[in-house]
């Protein structure tokens, strides 16, 4: 079902004797393929979810499964075979990725990252990313103990 005015791109409801994937009309066909995997995953996590996402340092269990569908989703809809032949093809970025696959250009980023086709100078971007970041979790940190902050 596709409506227009939810504030959300998806949604699965059982209305009691069928699941029913209801769409935002308003999002781009990219984006409405994407919530319809997204929420499929919490439609076939619907019987396992309790054991299944228990949560995690960091991470409650709601946070694990909606990881958990964005990257089924993510796969569903790029899978990796179909990707390397893409990026052998010549389309590596993620906007042609995105047109290619009709997924989010967002999505494409990550599954080309996720499956180590994204240019080595993004990917060191990353990287760069997470070690500024750790560092300056620890320097506030240190402070936090030092009681300067
Ligand atoms: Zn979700």
């Amino acid at each position: 079902m596709v409506v227009d005015d939810i504030p959300i791109s998806g949604s699965a409801h059982w209305n009691g004797s069928a699941w029913l994937i209801v769409l935002n009309r308003r999002h781009r066909a990219p984006r409405q393929r994407f919530a319809l995997a997204h929420e499929f995953k919490h439609v076939v996590d619907h019987t396992t979810h309790s054991f299944l996402y228990t949560g995690m340092p960091g991470m409650s269990a709601a946070e694990q499964a909606e990881r958990a569908a964005d990257y089924f989703a993510g796969c569903l809809l790029t899978p990796r075979r179909w990707l390397k032949r893409a990026c052998s093809n010549g389309q590596r970025t993620p906007r042609e990725i995105g047109r290619l696959f009709t997924v989010p250009v967002p999505v494409a980023n990550t599954r080309l990252t996720q499956c180590g086709f994204a240019p080595r100078h993004r990917r060191r971007q990353r990287v760069l990313r997470i070690v500024v970041r750790t560092r300056l979790l620890r320097r506030c940190s240190r402070r936090r103990t030092r009681g300067t902050l």
